[in-house]
């Protein structure tokens, strides 16, 4: 039995977390949980961290995280406790996986099959933002060699293993010519450890216009965090939904599994938000833990879920899906195919 920390969140969290922990159970899976409370309640009650002390002794302690979406306040507020938790833990590994699911989930791109592989504690998310005079402002973008040749020697690996064919680099090392430059030599270096892979480099901009446009030309991708944040949800909106992508948040001795998308107030408590993005993350965190076989089976009843067109709302076409189902029953759906 392996004990996990989870985190319900905020907005749609509690929901796509109790479908998510519903078909675990059903599964079988071998876990227990120490579930915490950490973000937009915390803070409201008076936590200006939004996390408590003892809430990350149990993150450390348990090494494995399962968390929902957290509400960031924007433009002010407590600082993001995702990032915080990606740079208190090491993780600097973000792993995003946005795989076409045609026919049976509508996609321009039904041959898509992109992982995302996100530098995830440097850049402009290290936090460090400050007032310079009444009317400016700065932020800090780090780049550090070593940041850059673990997150990039962990993208050849990941494609090594996958027996994926081609890894892209994506920067914007024409005007960031020492920072992102650092990323696109790195990556240059890297990559001659790894000469049956097939290497490239792309400025950032036009990565990602090709990225919207012909997303079955890329294989693995890596680029710094803050490019990767944003392509990550281009390319699972592309692929289907935002509301489908799981991604696992690795480090040396701790990993951190959880949806790409955030808390969705705007469809929060209404039961239809799709804890597919969640589950993913879930079924990945299974992987990291070893519990292949219950891995498998959840992948392949959720599958099946969606082959037969039993949709959640944001997933919903018209001649491709055959039901549209609320989040537990989606829930309830998956585990009738255990
Ligand atoms: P969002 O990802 O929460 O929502 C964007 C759109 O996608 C919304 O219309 C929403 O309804 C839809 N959507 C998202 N997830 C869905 C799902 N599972 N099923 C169906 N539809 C879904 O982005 P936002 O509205 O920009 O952010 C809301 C809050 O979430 C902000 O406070 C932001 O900081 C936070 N956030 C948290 C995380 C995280 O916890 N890792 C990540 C991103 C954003």
């Amino acid at each position: 039995m392996t004990t996990i920390t989870i985190a319900k969140g905020d907005g749609i969290g509690p929901e796509i977390m109790d479908a998510t922990l519903t078909i675990l159970k059903a599964a079988g899976a071998s876990l227990q949980y120490d579930e915490i409370t950490i973000g937009e309640k915390v803070y409201l009650a008076g936590n200006k961290a939004g996390i408590a002390d003892d809430a990350w002794q149990t993150i450390i302690k348990n090494k494995v995280f399962l968390k929902a979406p957290i509400t960031t306040p924007q433009g002010g507020g407590y600082k993001s406790l995702n990032v915080s938790t990606r740079k208190f833990l090491g993780l600097y590994a973000n792993i995003r996986p946005c795989k076409s699911l045609h026919p049976f989930v509508f996609t321009k791109h039904p041959t898509m099959d992109v992982v995302i592989i996100r530098e995830n504690e440097e850049d402009l998310y290290a936090g460090i933002e400050h007032q310079q005079t009444d009317e400016v402002v700065q932020c800090l973008k780090l780049i550090s060699r070593p940041g850059c040749e673990k997150i990039i020697r962990y993208a050849f690996e990941y494609a090594q293993q996958q027996g994926r064919k081609k890894v892209s680099c994506f920067t914007k090392d024409n005007i960031m010519k020492q920072t992102d430059g650092l990323f696109h030599q790195v990556f240059n270096e890297v990559a001659v450890e790894y000469p049956h892979i097939i290497k490239e480099h792309l400025i950032v901009d036009i990565g990602a216009a090709k990225l919207a446009a012909t997303p079955e030309e890329f294989d693995v991708v890596v680029m710094p965090n803050l490019y990767g944040d944003i392509l990550s949800d281009v390319a699972a909106q592309i692929s289907g939904s935002v509301g489908m992508a799981g991604s696992a948040n690795i480090g040396n001795t701790c990993a951190m599994f959880e949806a790409i998308h955030g808390s969705a107030p705007d469809i929060a408590m209404q039961n239809k938000a799709n804890p597919s993005g969640l589950l993913q993350a879930a079924v990945m965190m299974l992987h990291h833990v070893g519990q292949y076989e219950v891995a498998t089976t959840i992948q392949h009843a959720w599958l099946t879920t969606i082959e037969k067109g039993i949709h959640t709302v944001d997933i919903y076409k018209e001649g491709v899906s055959k039901q549209c189902v609320t989040t537990a029953a989606f829930a309830e759906a998956v585990i009738a195919h255990l």
